[in-house]
């Protein structure tokens, strides 16, 4: 179906009798903000609903639908991988307002939540309630769930937790042709039929829009406990976080930062850092207060056996709070390292293939073109981080040579292009690398079944 890239002055005003004047956008000025996320693409909306109901999502998408009007769902827009933007022209439907966080339950352990509520504001609420919603994005002071669900989230805690998917129950999707369906079901376990719900967590609103959330919740642990270790080469410490596995420990985190990382926010940390200290790991162990105290003696046992310059556990929530707030501040703050432009990867691998991926790295790092590594080595998941000097920031060739090279080298070592961040328009050339032709003539397939028009974010994830 051939898309129609205008929306003209009459389908405006149909789109703003569906959510009233002041939540349909079309002003230049009020798109501005709408027409990047946080990968660096960039591309004008011709208009932005801001619904309040799924009721109204669902006309909006009726009459995009019979009008080909390509659709672009979002939440925060804090999406690397340009997945919120209206590549194609068209409409976006910003999900901010629909942001209702009710039905918390200590018996059924679940919430139900809309998609634009914010993620550390369902984590407060359910804290406050003494449950635990684990999955914790460096982003989730401003991004949505319904955003982690459409890329399926990942964390720091992931590695003993899981990610997004695990805590997602039950979904409601508007779909393409504006009907409202339920996905999923609130009870414990279900294998009625094929599981629908799982193929739209990470489908970067390719196959409809969320309208609501039935999410997992878990008891609070009763105690964190917080190690800091430093280890004179990053190998060393990647191999700390193998040695704590082998232990039998699962630590809640274990957040590994090369030294060009730890330079980017050595200033924000609340410790010293000697120069002797190529690499840095965060280590979180949870649980009872009994449980918490015992495994942090035995990983700090671990980490000093595996040659940890210092091991150090965080004396208090300040403490605490301040080391996160560096942490989740890293990916910003390497932007004031002085390079012209940064790519970023998210490729991960089983744990025990990180030291072969970092020599890898280290290998094809160069001074115009350094590789910065940081990331949720419990679960091999490592940000790399491209950084190119103001001569070869518009490389393009070098970039993909050099990114492809990483893709590669993940997929060989049994790894994937992404962990976490999804593939959006940055990397939907390279999703042939992981996927076979045919294992993408199904995900095509799929998408057709939910949105035969191809009106919902088209051209994402797979070239058109
Ligand atoms: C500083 C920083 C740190 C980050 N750290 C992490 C991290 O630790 N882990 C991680 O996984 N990611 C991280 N991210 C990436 C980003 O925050 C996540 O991808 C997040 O899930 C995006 O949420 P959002 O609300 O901003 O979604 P957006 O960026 O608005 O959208 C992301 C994608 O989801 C789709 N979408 C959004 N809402 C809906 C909906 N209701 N229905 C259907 N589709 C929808 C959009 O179309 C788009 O494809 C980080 C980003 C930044 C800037």
């Amino acid at each position: 179906v051939a898309l129609r890239h205008q929306i003209t002055k009459g389908l405006i005003k149909r789109l703003r009798k569906v959510v009233g004047r002041p939540w349909l956008l079309t002003a230049p000025a009020d798109l501005i903000p709408y027409s990047r996320d946080a990968s660096g693409f960039s591309a004008m909306p011709e208009a932005v609903a801001l619904p309040e109901s799924a009721e109204q999502v669902c006309e909006l998408l009726a009459i995009c639908s019979s009008e080909g009007i390509p659709v672009y769902p979002r939440g925060a827009g804090s999406g690397t991988v340009g997945g919120a933007v209206a590549e194609k022209g068209g409409l976006i439907i910003s999900m901010v307002r629909m942001n209702r966080m009710e039905n918390f339950s200590h018996v059924d352990l679940l919430c139900r939540v809309g998609p634009g509520a914010v993620t550390g504001a369902i984590q407060k609420e359910a804290e406050r309630l003494g449950l635990f919603y684990p999955p914790d994005p460096a982003s989730l002071a401003f991004c949505t769930i319904g955003g982690n669900v459409a890329t399926c989230a990942g964390g720091a805690r992931a590695v003993k937790y899981g990610v997004t998917r695990d805590y997602v129950r039950a979904l409601e999707v508007a779909l393409a042709d504006g009907c409202l369906v339920r996905l999923g079901s609130e009870a414990a376990k279900s294998v009625a039929g094929l599981d629908l719900a799982r193929a739209v967590v990470g489908s970067e609103g390719l196959l409809g829009v969320i309208t609501g959330i039935t999410l997992r919740l878990l008891p609070l642990p009763q105690e964190v406990r917080t190690l800091v270790a430093l280890f004179g080469s990053a190998q060393m410490a990647l191999e700390g976080v193998s040695r704590l596995f082998q232990a039998g420990l699962v630590p809640r985190c274990a957040e590994f930062m090369d030294r060009m990382s730890l330079s980017a926010i050595l200033e924000g940390l609340p410790f010293k850092v000697g120069h002797d200290a190529e690499s840095l790991l965060i280590v979180e162990v949870d649980g009872s207060r009994a449980a918490a105290a015992e495994d942090a003696a035995l990983a700090s046992k671990v980490l000093a056996e595996a040659g940890a310059l210092d091991v150090r556990q965080m004396s208090g929530p300040r403490d605490r709070q301040q080391l996160w707030q560096a942490r989740r501040g890293l990916s910003p703050a390497i932007k004031r390292l002085g390079y012209s432009r940064k790519v970023s990867e998210d490729v991960c691998i089983p744990r025990s293939a990180m030291v072969a991926m970092l020599e890898f790295l280290q290998g094809i790092s160069r001074p115009e073109a350094a590789i910065l590594t940081f990331g949720h080595a419990g679960d091999g998941n490592l940000h790399v981080n491209l950084l190119l000097t103001q001569e070869n920031a518009g490389d393009e060739a070098l970039i993909h040579d050099i990114v492809e090279k990483i893709m590669e080298k993940s997929v060989e070592l049994g790894g994937t292009i992404s962990g976490e961040h999804g593939i959006g328009m940055a990397k939907r050339d390279y999703l042939p690398l992981e996927h076979s032709s045919r294992v993408l003539a199904l995900e095509r397939s799929v998408k057709e079944a939910f949105d035969p028009k191809g009106i919902m974010n088209p051209a994402k994830m797979f070239r058109q």
